[in-house]
Parts: C-alpha cells; structure tokens; sequence
C-alpha cells in the first residue's frame, strides 16, 4: 500500500462552535466550513494546515462515535486519517496481514472521500482512517 501523506487529524470537541475558537482565532487557521455526515452521526470542520487538515468533530447525537469517545476519554485526537492512493487495494493488504478492520470496504465520508477505520486494537491503540480523495 501507499500513504501519500497525513490527511488530517480528527479531533472530538464537544462543540464546534466553541471550539473553533483556538484553531481559527488564536492559531489563525482557516475555518473552510462545516459539514454534516448524518450516516456518522457527526458534523465535521476542516481547517487546512499546509498539505494536512485539523478536523473537528462534532457529534450529532447522543448515541454517535464521537459523542461516545467523549464521554470515555473527554475531548482530544480521535483519529489520525493516512491518504492513500488505493483505498480497496490498501485494505486487502491490511486484511491479508492479520490487521482487524472496522470497515470491510470504504464508506463515504466529509467532502465525498472514501475512508475506512482500522480497529485500535490492531494499531496501538490508535483509530487510523485511511481515505482516497479523488
Ligand atoms: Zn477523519
């Protein structure tokens, strides 16, 4: 498989309206807008930083991931999301090397992307999204 790059780092806030805040007032990121993916239960914030993102989350109910996350861990890094070239070809290659997958074949995610989780515990603990933007 090839990773092009670190796409952006997930990070779950409790709100985005609030949390905004440090990101585009005190570092001076450009706030690109928000989107919700209803299917994940999220709204999400893009804020580009060179050739990644910082990406918030905002969960949109009470029973979503991210508002799940919150409740155990409180609000922080929730994923870090790889590019790669190949989506599909990239998880058959996890899959044949004993790595567990959340998701067995990419989902649609913010901005049309494909992705797809790693479950943590293949991967030290962490959510590793990998996604293939077109
Ligand atoms: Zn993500």
């Amino acid at each position: 498989m090839k990773i092009l790059k670190i796409d952006h780092l997930g990070i779950a806030v409790k709100s985005i309206d609030a949390g905004k805040n440090f990101w585009s007032d005190v570092l001076d990121l450009k706030f690109e807008g928000s989107e919700t993916v209803e299917a994940q239960k999220v709204t999400t914030a893009f804020f580009p930083v060179g050739e990644s993102e910082v990406e918030l989350l905002e969960s949109t109910a009470p029973d979503g991931p991210v508002a799940k996350y919150i409740e155990k861990k409180g609000e922080g890094i929730q994923h870090v999301a790889f590019r790669v070239e190949d989506i599909e070809a990239s998880l058959e290659e996890l899959k044949e090397k004993g790595i567990r997958l959340i998701d067995q074949t990419p989902r649609i995610g913010a901005g049309g992307a494909k992705i797809a989780f790693l479950h943590p515990k293949s991967t030290n603990g962490v959510l590793v999204e990998l996604c293939q933007r077109d």
